[in-house]
């Protein structure tokens, strides 16, 4: 029988909760930091441990079957990949967020402006569809510093308690999308029993869960 590879999070928010749920899945596997790949002993399955920025594009091209990652991630990456379950963990939302004391009050106020994020893909087609043409600066971390520094008008970042956003003088705006963690299956093999038998398995922990 072959061997299927779920990618997840090698570290970071999403890694404790995916490694949890993989477990309550009744999989044995050793959760070793130093290795990339860790096999399960009773399970054809492999685990991959990645950057989660790496996992779409892994399950797009097959190199993994699954993945669990944030939907942020696979908007952004806009890959062609199946979603096969929503996982009730890594909640947060993607937001414009402007200075306490912007004189931006309205969408249409931010137009011209000059927004951070890592997220360009997505705050792009948002602005698109709202019709607001901004500039759009693509930074890979640390957004939140960005107007303190006189480098942006606003931000599009990922918030979930808003003690970031806060701390840095910053008031949500606008909700652009809001996430969670998602498995996703590359398009060739979203239909094998294997596949069947863990997704059932994962959502009996969830309903479990409830
Ligand atoms: P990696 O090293 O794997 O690239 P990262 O720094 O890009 O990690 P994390 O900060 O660990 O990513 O976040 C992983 C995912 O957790 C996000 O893509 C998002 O889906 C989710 N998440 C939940 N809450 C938050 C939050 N407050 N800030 C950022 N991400 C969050
Ligand atoms: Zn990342």
């Amino acid at each position: 029988m072959k061997t299927l590879k779920i990618a997840i999070q090698k570290s970071g928010r999403l890694n404790e909760k995916s490694v949890e749920l993989l477990k309550n899945c009744g999989l044995n596997f050793e959760n070793y930091k130093s290795s990339l790949i860790s096999p399960v002993s009773n399970f054809p399955l492999e685990i991959l441990f990645l950057r989660d920025d790496d996992i779409p594009e892994y399950v797009q091209d097959g190199i993994a079957d699954l993945g669990i990652v944030g939907e942020n991630v696979i908007q952004e990456t806009e890959v062609e990949v199946s979603y096969l379950q929503r996982l009730g963990f890594g909640k947060c939302s993607l937001k414009i967020a402007v200075p306490n004391n912007s004189d931006i009050n309205s969408l249409a106020d931010l137009h011209g402006k000059a927004i951070a994020t890592t997220y360009p893909a997505i705050l792009g087609k948002f602005l698109k569809e709202q019709n607001i043409t901004s500039d759009i600066r693509t930074i890979s971390g640390s957004v939140e510093i960005s107007p303190g520094l006189g480098l942006s008008d606003a931000i599009c970042d990922l918030v979930s308690t808003g003690g970031t956003l806060k701390s840095n003088g910053l008031k949500p705006f606008a909700d652009v999308m809001s996430s969670e963690a998602v498995l996703i299956g590359s398009k060739a093999i979203a239909e094998s029993d294997l596949v069947l038998e863990l997704i059932q398995r994962i959502q009996s922990v969830l309903r479990a869960k409830e």
